[in-house]
């Protein structure tokens, strides 16, 4: 089959799967902090309905693949899920983005099962402040996490920081500190209008700029790493010393949808070509209509197609057409 590009060329190989809508702590700008409606099970793909989706989506030139959610370490048997989906055929690259605080548990296991890419979840080495952001108490239960990731040794681990103005300041220089000391990748993340509040706005977002000068200011020169995939969300520098790198998703004030691959699956089964995206296809209605078949695998393919053939040029969060997702950060999969 034809690779899924749309109509600004952009060829599609990276699906992210979110596995669960369901997390463990409340992070402010992605979650409520109570009341929080998950999905009845009932509607939540099971592991034989995403591996058939992710079958088809190979055949039309889907390589990589990230689990998700919510947090996808809630999801029971989730290593066998790693096992069935690395097992394809096709598919060169399997991660994991999660909040750390189920880690420690699970390490062995998911690594056992295949997975060697691994990004973890935290914004604070400050045990106040991580309870503030996350309104739970759960700091040593991630580091402890990050300690066990670390000695079995995953061959890909990284730092997710959101970064949110007026917030995390003081947190920048530390957590690039504790990177290089262990060989981590801390990848700071522009604070995005998605949490399900409605709190966010341009104010509230801490800019990249702002953390490469205070980098340099604290720690020394950053050389900017020549890009290996222009097409990956985060533009990516060393230390001029050698020692350790850092990277910063700056989809606020730098947005790269032109270069954008990514397309996602949210746990209830809707696919969605943006993050930002507004309009979702029912894939999970398409996956339990008759039995799978060649005929029933194909009106999959073409409702990834046509969504992929509807996608928009970009997200306008910079200008006054922005309108938020109906749906928060939790429920689409970061
Ligand atoms: N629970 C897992 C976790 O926290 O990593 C996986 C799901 S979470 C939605 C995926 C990523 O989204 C997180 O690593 C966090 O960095 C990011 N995130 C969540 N809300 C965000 C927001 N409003 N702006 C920017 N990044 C956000
Ligand atoms: Fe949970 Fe991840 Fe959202 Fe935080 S960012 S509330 S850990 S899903």
């Amino acid at each position: 089959m034809t690779p899924l590009i749309d109509t600004f060329d952009r060829v599609h190989d990276n699906l992210r799967i979110s596995v669960t809508d369901r997390c463990n702590i409340r992070c402010f700008y992605c979650m409520p902090e109570e009341g929080v409606k998950f999905q009845p099970r009932e509607e939540i793909l099971t592991f034989e309905e995403i591996e058939r989706f992710v079958r088809i989506a190979v055949t039309m030139g889907v390589r990589k693949l990230r689990l998700t959610g919510g947090e996808p370490l809630l999801r029971k048997g989730l290593p066998d899920l790693i096992r069935r989906l690395s097992a394809i055929d096709g598919i060169q690259d399997l991660a994991l983005t999660t909040n750390a605080v189920l880690l420690a548990e699970q390490a062995q296991e998911l690594y056992d099962a295949g997975l060697r890419r691994l990004n973890i979840h935290l914004d604070t080495l400050d045990r106040e402040r991580f309870k503030q952001i996350t309104r739970r108490d759960d700091f040593g239960r991630v580091m402890n996490g990050i300690e066990t990731a670390l000695r079995i040794g995953f061959p890909v681990l990284k730092i997710n920081a959101v970064a949110v103005k007026n917030l995390v300041e003081a947190d920048i220089v530390p957590l690039a500190r504790f990177g290089r000391e262990h060989g981590i990748e801390i990848r700071y993340i522009e604070f995005m209008p998605l949490d399900a509040q409605g709190i966010w706005d341009h104010g509230k977002v801490l800019l990249a700029d702002d953390m490469i000068a205070m980098l340099t200011r604290e720690i020394g020169p950053l050389r900017e790493i020549p890009d290996g995939d222009p097409r990956a969300p985060a533009t990516e520098y060393e230390f001029a010393d050698g020692k350790g790198r850092v990277g910063f998703i700056a989809s606020v004030s730098k947005p790269f949808c032109l270069n954008c691959n990514r397309i996602r699956l949210t746990a209830d089964g809707k696919f969605r070509y943006c993050l930002f995206a507004i309009d979702e296809t029912d894939m999970r209605v398409l996956l339990r209509t008759g039995a799978p078949s060649p005929e029933t695998d194909q009106a999959i393919a073409n409702a990834i197609r046509q969504s992929v053939k509807d996608k928009w040029i970009g997200h306008q969060i910079n200008t006054s057409k922005f309108v938020p997702p109906p749906r928060p950060m939790y429920q689409i999969g970061g």
